[in-house]
């Protein structure tokens, strides 16, 4: 059944592969991001394959502009069903290096992003009795150097998501969590470059650590995220699925 589903930070990396992915199993798609002209490639690459793709520029931190973008996406493409809070920043430094500014714009990106859109589009999930929400955490989840708020964050997402299945389920709504572990991307080639190594360096060394032998890519996790989204999905929520190329602890 076709639905009308909300990617953010969907402009690149696997925001704009989990848009797609959703478009080619037969959603319209809010593709959403700071800036609307750095979607154009994300609805182009849609409609060139027959699909239906809106670009929405967002703020996702920023209640007034969710609040505007959920219901552009309802003008034009329907009302939103589907919602996948992807959008994300780094602001990576050791504990005593951190400010409250590095703070305080990873957890409103990610965590605070993530309730504003999830607040707005549960009005309209709730309405159809039927929705799916996927939120994006990451290995980091688990701890990880460098990365005090992202990971907070990260852990947070896990913990809205499961609030979110308990609070939802009863309208039809489904509520999981893909977290990716090392995934080529714009945001790991920020993270190769901030460490002063090259990027297939970088990618070398973490190949090392994956059990499966290679990184991932971003048609990986939304793979995973379509899943989450698909009908037969039905009765499973409240889920954290690792995509990780082998096991986290
Ligand atoms: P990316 O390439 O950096 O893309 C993130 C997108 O989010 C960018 O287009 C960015 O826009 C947008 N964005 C940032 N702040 C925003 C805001 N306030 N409102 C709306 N959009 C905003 O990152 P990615 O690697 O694809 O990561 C996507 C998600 O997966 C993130 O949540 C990330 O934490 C998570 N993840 C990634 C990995 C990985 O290995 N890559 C692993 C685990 C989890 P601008 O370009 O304008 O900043």
């Amino acid at each position: 059944m076709t639905r009308t589903a909300i990617v953010t930070g969907a402009a690149r990396g696997i925001g704009a592969a989990t848009a797609r992915r959703l478009a080619a199993d037969g959603h319209a798609v809010g593709v959403v991001d700071l800036d609307p002209v750095a979607c154009a490639d994300t609805v182009a690459a849609i409609t060139a394959e027959g699909g239906r793709a809106l670009a929405v520029g967002a703020d996702v931190s920023d209640a007034d502009a969710v609040t505007a973008a959920v219901a552009a996406v309802a003008d034009e493409l329907g009302a939103p069903t589907v919602l996948v809070n992807n959008a994300g920043i780094l602001r990576d430094n050791l504990l005593f290096k951190m400010t409250e500014d590095d703070w305080d714009a990873v957890l409103g990106v990610h965590l605070r992003g993530a309730f504003l859109m999830s607040r707005a589009v549960q009005a309209h999930q709730v309405k159809a009795g039927w929705g799916r929400i996927v939120n994006l955490s990451s290995t980091s989840a688990l701890g990880n150097r460098g990365q005090a708020n992202y990971a907070a964050a990260k852990a947070g997402m896990q913990g809205l998501t499961k609030t979110l299945a308990i609070e939802l389920g009863r309208f039809g709504v489904t509520a999981n969590a893909v977290a990716p572990g090392f995934i080529e991307t714009d945001m790991t080639r920020a993270t190769a470059a901030r460490l002063g190594v090259g990027f297939e360096e970088f990618v070398e060394a973490m190949v090392s650590q994956i059990p499966v032998g290679r990184s991932g890519c971003p048609d990986d996790v939304a793979a995973a995220v379509s899943f989450f989204c698909s009908e037969q999905a039905s009765f499973i929520s409240g889920q954290v699925l690792y995509v990780a190329g082998g096991p986290t602890s």
